[in-house]
């Protein structure tokens, strides 16, 4: 991307702000407060944006004229759709934020079963106009950039937002968390106390942040490239887990995820090496 985001260029004398909005589907809420959590950054962002909507944190201004638009959540239901399809058409870049709303999130899991036992969850489901799956934006509109994790960092969010501001697309990142443990000196968890970790086949981006606390990697920053999901879920095997366990690593916060999806179905019904 070279063009400008600066509506009129760059070059104009006092330049509108970028028309910025953060939008929330289905989701807990986590990636926007990762927005928040920037403290005085974002102060400092909103001097060089506008930030049109953003309930969150308060702006609720018209989902209209959007240079770029940030949207956490899956597509669960038949407004959420309709309200991204609109914000498709008026935002120049769309970025999906999180697991939710980069591979559709826990909620995904109900497409897994057979039936969702709504009005076990919700006391009067039928008010929900609810989509048959549950799933990431991507599966509807075009989206420009995915940020991964579960939550976002707010490293991850200013790091995009410079970039597009100055006119580039972020850098993007393709290791495995394991690498992070390497840089940092970590003692891997899983050859030194045998803890199942999924770093080995999740895109780093974290800081090896479970590791870091003597935790296994549960994957929440998705997929990393080329992941040798079915040589790790032997590994598990050999750590003791069996077929179920080993099934609900990969089906988890990104189940929805292809290459997780895969590997956990391949475990679902039993080894499938027997
Ligand atoms: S702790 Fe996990 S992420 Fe770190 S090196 Fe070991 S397997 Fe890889
Ligand atoms: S180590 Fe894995 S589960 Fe933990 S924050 Fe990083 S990507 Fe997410």
């Amino acid at each position: 991307m070279t063009e400008s985001l600066l509506p009129g260029g760059a070059a104009a004398a006092s330049p509108p702000k970028p028309r910025i909005a953060v939008l929330k589907l289905a989701s807990c809420d986590g990636c926007q407060l990762a927005f928040l959590g920037l403290g005085d950054k974002l102060l400092e962002l909103s001097r060089m944006v506008e930030i049109v909507h953003f309930a969150e944190a308060g702006p609720i201004g018209p989902l209209t004229g959007l240079d770029i638009t940030f949207i956490e959540g899956s597509l669960s239901t038949r407004e959420d759709l309709a309200m991204v399809q609109a914000v498709r058409k008026e935002s120049r870049i769309l970025v999906t934020i999180g697991a939710c709303a980069t591979s559709g999130g826990i909620q995904a899991l109900r497409n897994l079963s057979s039936g969702t036992p709504l009005s076990g969850l919700y006391p009067s489901p039928q008010v929900i106009d609810f989509l048959d799956r549950s799933t990431p934006v991507a599966s509807e509109v075009p989206v420009d950039l995915e940020l991964w994790g579960c939550p976002v960092t707010g490293e991850q969010i200013l790091r995009t937002l410079r970039s597009l501001l100055s006119g580039a697309l972020p850098p993007v990142e393709r290791d495995k968390v394991c690498l992070e443990c390497k840089r940092r000196q970590l003692p891997c968890v899983m050859v030194t106390k045998g803890i199942p970790c999924l770093g080995p086949v999740t895109l780093t981006g974290c800081g090896a942040l479970c590791p870091a606390f003597d935790r296994g990697c549960y994957g929440c920053f998705g997929p990393a490239e080329n992941p040798e999901t079915a040589s790790l879920a032997l590994r598990f095997s050999g750590l003791g887990l069996v077929p179920g366990e080993i099934a609900r690593r990969f089906l988890f916060i990104n189940n929805n995820a292809p290459v997780f999806l895969g590997e956990g179905a391949r475990w679902q019904e039993g080894s499938p090496h027997e």
